[in-house]
């Protein structure tokens, strides 16, 4: 009898999670083949990113070579990119070959929404990905090096000022961690630099930050923000990226050679191309059991889809933890239709959200509880070390903590 093939694109948080739970509930199922697919050999923590820009957090130790889980599981791995999914003829196409499914799980996830801004796409500093946090790392220790032997005020000026272009999670995370390596360390390696003259700048488009926590909480953490010295705008939608400048709606222009993009996200061109109903960020738009109408086995979830929530009155935002969960709703539902019963309807169970604002410090809410402060922090750096992929990693993340806590961060330049 020909095997029941469940194919899963993408190896990020909805895909790894998918392919995980699957394995675990067909172990008895020899009819039932799991194959991952992913353009990279690896799963990526992204949470952590911003500690591998600021150094607090080697490369390697937010990643996870995903052949290894496979080997272990009940699951085969294979690096291809995806390029195209044709619904209809339950294909999918690769950069090797083609691949049928009887049911596929699109977890592709999703890339920087620049908003049709000019010269966003061509000249800010993205930051989804490892080589993103790599590349910005090497950027930010370059503009020290050269406002170093930086004789003209404002060039100088130029080479210390950083943008950041939105304050959700990872632009408030980002832009702290920044304000730690360049007021902390930095400028005790460079001590012709003041700390008074390494400017961060937060834009934000709308009237409040980190929209993932409570009103008090957000307010919590932009007085905590400003104290820090950091400089946070709000209602300051930025227009147009130019030349060693940003331009921002009311016409200011500020002059500076870093403008990070962390204003959002939309989905990849592959979900972006299916002929079915999408949102505006190009999501694909899922029903109550995460399938995408009126294609039945074929589900999407994560950032590539548009799952509605009743409680929001919106859409899940895209999140780890969503991904997370629908992943194991999929896992659960393929397994149950495996087995001719009926699937179940998703239902999102939020447990809460952290963000870190720099070496002690964050907000957050767990269970209905707020927390701030140092207790947030902690907090933070203990579901996220538990929530890293495989004990090596927990092992290796938590040691570069404990040499950070004793000595200072690396600042060399690494380039080949
Ligand atoms: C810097 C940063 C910090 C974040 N912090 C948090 C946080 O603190 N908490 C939280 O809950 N969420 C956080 N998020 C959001 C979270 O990472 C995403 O919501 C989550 O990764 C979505 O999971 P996913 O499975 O949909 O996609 P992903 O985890 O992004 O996985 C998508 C996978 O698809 C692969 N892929 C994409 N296109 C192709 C293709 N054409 N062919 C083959 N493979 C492909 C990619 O290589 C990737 O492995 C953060 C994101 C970033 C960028």
């Amino acid at each position: 009898m020909m095997p029941r093939r469940i194919v899963i694109l993408g190896a990020g948080f909805g895909g790894l999670t998918t392919a995980l739970e699957l394995a675990r509930r067909l172990r008895r199922e020899p009819r039932a083949e799991v194959l991952l697919l992913d353009a990279h050999n690896f799963h990526l923590f992204s949470p952590m990113l911003h500690e591998v820009t600021s150094g607090s957090v080697e490369p390697r130790h937010v990643v996870w070579p995903i052949r290894g889980l496979g080997r272990r599981t009940r699951f085969t791995f294979e690096r291809r990119q995806v390029r195209a999914i044709d619904l209809n003829a339950r294909k999918i196409a690769t950069d090797r070959d083609e691949i049928g499914y009887e049911y596929l799980v699109i977890a592709l996830g999703s890339t920087t929404n620049y908003y049709g801004v000019r010269g966003a796409a061509e000249r800010t500093f993205a930051f989804k990905t490892l080589p993103d946090a790599v590349r910005l790392r090497n950027h930010i220790l370059e503009m020290f090096e050269q406002a170093v032997d930086e004789r003209d005020p404002e060039r100088r000026r130029r080479l210390l000022t950083f943008v950041l272009v939105g304050a959700g999670c990872t632009g408030v995370e980002l832009a702290t961690e920044l304000h730690d390596l360049a007021r902390r360390t930095l400028v005790r390696h460079y001590p012709v630099l003041a700390a008074g003259e390494v400017r961060i700048v937060l834009a934000e488009a709308t009237g409040r930050i980190i929209p993932c926590v409570s009103d008090q909480l957000a307010a919590l953490g932009l007085t905590k923000l400003r104290e820090k010295g950091i400089e946070v705008r709000l209602h300051a939608p930025v227009v147009a990226v130019g030349d060693g400048l940003v331009e921002f709606q009311d016409g200011e222009k500020l002059t500076t050679d870093t403008v990070i993009w962390t204003a959002g996200v939309k989905a990849t061109p592959v979900v972006e191309a299916l002929p079915v109903e999408k949102d505006k960020l190009g999501r694909v738009i899922v029903n109550e059991h995460l399938e995408i109408p009126p294609f039945p086995g074929v589900f999407a979830i994560g950032d590539a889809a548009h799952s509605r929530d009743s409680r929001l009155q919106d859409a899940l935002p895209p999140t780890a933890q969503v991904a997370m969960q629908q992943a194991r709703a999929v896992a659960h539902n393929i397994a149950r239709d495996l087995r001719g019963r009926t699937k179940e309807p998703f239902t999102y169970r939020h447990r809460g959200d952290l963000v870190s604002l720099g070496i002690g410090d964050g907000v957050g809410e767990i269970a209905g509880l707020a927390f701030s402060g140092l207790p947030a922090w902690l907090l933070w750096r203990s579901v996220f070390l538990a929530k890293l992929v495989g004990w090596k990693n927990r092992i290796r993340v938590a040691l570069d903590w404990l040499v950070g806590a004793f000595f200072e961060r690396d600042v060399a330049k690494l380039e080949w």
